[in-house]
């Protein structure tokens, strides 16, 4: 891996792969299929003894440059990008599980993951959801058909750390995957693999592309993980391919040429170009997540506010150790007395929208939206509070940002 920060990294690594022309950016690559003069050629790029493309569902060249920048970010060995951060997600279970296979999974999830979980039970694979904030309690979950662990870095809604170097190190005591996903910190904040995490797995249609323009996931394989140990790889990779590439050939032969959530070209380049920007918009995030954080919190109105970046989150200090900044998610509630939605109404600047890592600040009441189809009873459970208020804090110009809630506070009387 090079030595070069960041952005250096994020602004050459496509003009030093020497693309085309001199190009300052791999292009656009939209064939489907890839020619050869000599039909021993395409047998070969087949069988993996020649380096080329062959069908765009399993690879192509505008995605792979987009993998190898991915790759540089996690300091991994390799990536295989997704069309979206669901699929990538998707992948690595179809790939890795089979029937009556085990998952420790975190409870502090994305909501739509819990959902895909969900399902995968049904299919017989079984999941038992833990406190992640301890690795004691993924320990206790642990049984002798656990074949992998997952955590987020920072959940959502209510900023929830998971004790990463703990799950990580048990993992690596195991033998069992430890899959990270990354996207609410991505590789500028934190390297799942300095956990020793097995795969890092990032939304692109969040941080990565960044304004809100282009959907795509990740999986990188951080290159800790002995494959020669894992009972679920294809025998037929076992021969061709050497054994640290056996987790990459799996993921993207059975979780991305069979399952077929293939990220398109065009899409690859707009997350790439978000990519030259990533840590400057991060840095711009997390300041103005920052002074937010401490804003709300002096609101007589404002009953909770959750960031990481606060001393009295019960992962701060976890937080403050394992990531350059604390992120530039947050989640704050009002008192029961005032009706979320009509403070989200009165907001000008700050928009009613779902999404994260948008260079926008996007806002959004989380009862009667992303967890409305808990209910309420299992809201409760899980911490979140009636009143609960989900912000991605963007890059604006932060008098704008507090000057909008100050206003939209001042109407609450
Ligand atoms: C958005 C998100 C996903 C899913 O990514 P998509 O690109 O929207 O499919 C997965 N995990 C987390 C933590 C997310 O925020």
């Amino acid at each position: 891996m090079n030595s070069n920060g960041f952005t250096t990294t994020a602004l050459h690594i496509d003009r030093l792969a020497k693309p085309e022309h001199g190009a300052m950016h791999k292009a656009i690559h939209t064939s489907i299929a890839y020619g050869y003069e000599k039909a021993e050629d395409l047998a070969a790029v087949f069988q993996g003894r020649q380096k080329g493309f062959a069908y765009s569902r399993q690879a192509n060249p505008t995605v792979q440059a987009l993998e190898n920048r991915v790759t540089a970010f996690e300091d991994g060995i390799g990536s295989v990008c997704f069309a979206t951060g669901m699929a990538a997600l998707g992948a690595i279970f179809f790939a890795f599980l089979k029937r009556d296979d085990h998952i420790v999974s975190s409870q502090f999830l994305f909501g739509n993951t819990a959902s895909m979980l969900a399902t995968l039970e049904q299919m017989g694979v079984g999941v038992t959801f833990v406190d992640s904030t301890d690795a004691a309690n993924v320990k206790a979950a642990l049984t002798p058909k656990t074949r992998l662990v997952l955590v987020e870095t920072i959940a959502n809604p209510v900023t929830q750390v998971s004790d990463l170097d703990g799950i990580g190190a048990l993992c690596k005591e195991r033998g069992l995957i430890c899959v990270v996903d990354n996207t609410v910190t991505s590789p500028y904040l934190f390297r799942p693999k300095a956990v020793g995490a097995t795969f890092s797995v990032n939304s692109l249609s969040k941080y990565f592309g960044g304004h809100g323009a282009a959907l795509g996931g990740s999986v990188t394989d951080c290159g800790v993980f002995d494959w020669s140990k894992d009972p679920g790889i294809f025998e037929g990779y076992k021969a061709t391919t050497p054994v640290e590439q056996w987790g990459l050939i799996q993921l993207r032969r059975k979780g991305l040429r069979d399952f077929g959530g293939t990220l398109s070209p065009e899409a690859a380049h707009t997350l790439a170009l978000g990519t030259e920007t990533l840590a400057l918009r991060m840095e711009r995030s997390c300041d103005n997540a920052d002074r937010l954080a401490d804003f709300l919190s002096r609101q007589k109105a404002v009953v909770e506010v959750n960031h990481p970046g606060l001393e009295s989150h019960p992962q701060h200090g976890i937080a403050n150790r394992l990531f350059k900044r604390p992120g530039a998610l947050m989640s704050f509630a009002l008192d029961d007395r005032h009706d979320a939605l009509a403070f989200m109404s009165n907001l000008r600047l700050v928009v009613n929208s779902t999404n994260l890592g948008d260079t926008r600040t996007l806002g959004i009441a989380v009862a009667p939206t992303i967890f409305f189809e808990l209910g309420r009873e299992r809201r409760t459970a899980m911490g979140i509070r009636e009143g609960l208020i989900r912000l991605s804090v963007g890059i604006e110009d932060i008098d704008d940002l507090i000057g909008d809630f100050s206003q939209a506070l001042a109407k609450l009387g």
